[in-house]
């Protein structure tokens, strides 16, 4: 087993999950979700299968409606049947009472505090549901959606995502139960990584210990949506949070796991002990670069950067220490090497090196040198790990939902067409989202969208008003091209 030791770890009191326990030192358990209809047990318990075959020891399932809700016991019921102890959770959005039923039959819950009332006694009496079974319970932030009331105060910010989370926690903590796990999610990195640092700061501070579930959302698919996973998360590794995490990726779930662990592992095999939360990560300009240069790639490079070479040491400790104590006041170009010829591997641990030092501004470029690739894959690797720390933007940016039971169209096939048409386009984000009850709120930021409404139907966005509702999937894309060229905003593909 890997030595989880080696690295200073935020320390998380246990909670336990079925078999799964998270938190102290235990290793840190990656998961995924389903996107089959949780109404259909069958599949469901077929996909579960498949994603605890991979090696997750937890999988989560969308629990939307009360059929839902109610198909949780018989697909738990199969699989412990089957001698599956992976630990089933369901996801509960907007519906409090579906909650009430999912505690009854799975392991571990998560609520949306964008959606749950605070002042009903809702969530005391899921708490007491919780309590009796020994149900763990998710307070699931999201970027994106959050409550009305918070959103006032705090608009839409990192500020207010732990303002929502904090709420819960202390309601949590003053009913005396501590099987909670929290998450603050968003699918653009800066944001995300700023609010899990926050939280544990505003924990911290309360003297709680609540552990945490990372994820970046709606990262897309491929090598891009690895890139963007592995710097928002690793970032966070890096600082030595996150007891759990899920790589959110729009491909068959199971395909999240090996990613998952390819990141936990590659942060476990750190060498040596080191303090891992820097002072300098909190100051009030970590959030935004520090340096006006433009941000670089390796073949960019001119004599106004400085190159750090950082193949050999740790990419926590010693890169951040020779970049803080240098004498140059050139804005420093982070060179690694890596002798590996697998594209997937080099492009993951690249981000995971690197993004946490663009996000905390202190890299103004980025050298990937694995000379088992070739240039333009490497050229390639390098600005998708700029952008996914959105330091540059040189291409279409997807924010593409993993899909789960609430998707109402193909989102693989569909994300591969929009893509193979629009990823020419620069300075645009678009966003394909599998629901309209959550898409439109989660595509954040996104220019455009490109949202599921009913079966086969979309609903096309600007921003976040509708300009064209429920149209077929045969024709939604023709017609979000033609809004993109009316907005000025199209070029012909080179
Ligand atoms: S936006 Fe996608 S992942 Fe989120 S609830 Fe809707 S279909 Fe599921």
């Amino acid at each position: 087993m890997v030595d989880l030791t080696k690295f200073v770890r935020r320390r998380a009191h246990e909670v336990r999950i079925a078999e799964c326990v998270i938190g102290g030192t235990h290793p840190i358990a990656v998961q995924s979700m389903t996107n089959t209809p949780t109404a259909d047990v069958a599949r469901s318990v077929e996909q579960t299968r498949c994603i605890a075959d991979a090696g997750a020891p937890i999988v989560r399932l969308t629990a939307q409606g009360k059929r839902e809700g109610e198909a949780l016991k018989p697909i738990v019921e199969t699989l412990r049947g089957e001698g599956y102890k992976t630990a089933i959770v369901a996801d509960i959005h907007f519906t409090p009472d579906v909650a009430m039923i999912a505690a009854e039959a799975v392991d571990k819950v998560r609520i949306n505090p964008g959606n749950f009332r605070t002042t009903n006694g809702e969530l005391e009496r899921l708490v007491a549901i919780c309590r009796r079974r020994g149900v763990a319970l998710r307070i699931g932030v999201n970027h994106g959606s959050l409550a009305k009331r918070i959103f006032d105060e705090w608009g839409d910010t990192p500020e207010g995502m732990v303002a929502s989370a904090m709420e819960f926690l202390r309601m949590c903590r003053d009913i005396d139960f501590s099987d909670v796990v929290v998450s603050m999610k968003s699918s653009n990195t800066r944001v995300m990584v700023h609010a899990y640092r926050l939280l544990v700061e505003a924990m911290d501070a309360e003297g709680m210990t609540y552990p945490l579930h990372l994820g970046v959302t709606e990262a897309g698919d491929g090598i891009e949506g690895r890139i963007k996973s592995a710097v928002g998360i690793g970032a966070l590794l890096a600082d030595g949070l996150g007891d759990t995490l899920r790589v959110s990726l729009t491909e068959n779930p199971e395909n999240e796991v090996p990613v998952g662990r390819t990141l936990v592992d590659y942060f476990a095999r750190r060498d040596g002990e080191f303090e891992v939360l820097h002072p300098e990560r909190y100051s009030p300009t970590c959030y935004k670069p520090r340096s006006s240069a433009a941000p670089v790639i390796h073949s960019e490079i001119t004599d106004e950067y400085v190159v750090v070479d950082a193949t050999s040491g740790n990419p926590t400790a010693e890169w951040r220490a020779a970049i803080l104590n240098r004498d140059d006041s050139r804005p420093v170009v982070i060179r690694r090497r890596y002798d590996i010829a697998d594209k997937e591997l080099v492009a993951i641990y690249a981000a995971a090196d690197m993004g946490q030092l663009l996000i905390d501004g202190l890299a103004s470029g980025v050298w990937v040198d694995a000379p088992q690739l070739s240039d333009a894959e490497l050229c390639d690797i390098e600005l998708m790990i700029l952008q996914a720390a959105r330091v540059r933007f040189s291409r279409t940016e997807y924010i593409a939902c993993p899909s789960c039971g609430r998707t109402l169209y193909d989102i693989q096939s569909t994300l591969a067409t929009i893509k193979s048409r629009t990823s020419h386009l620069k300075d645009l984000k678009i966003g394909v989202m599998g629901c309209i009850v959550n898409g439109p709120g989660e595509m954040a930021d996104a220019d455009y969208g490109y949202v599921g409404s009913s079966p086969e139907h979309i609903t096309l966005y600007r921003g976040r008003e509708i300009v064209e509702r429920n149209i077929h999937q045969s024709e939604a894309l023709d017609h979000l091209i033609e809004i993109i060229k009316r907005d000025g905003r199209w070029q012909e593909p080179k």
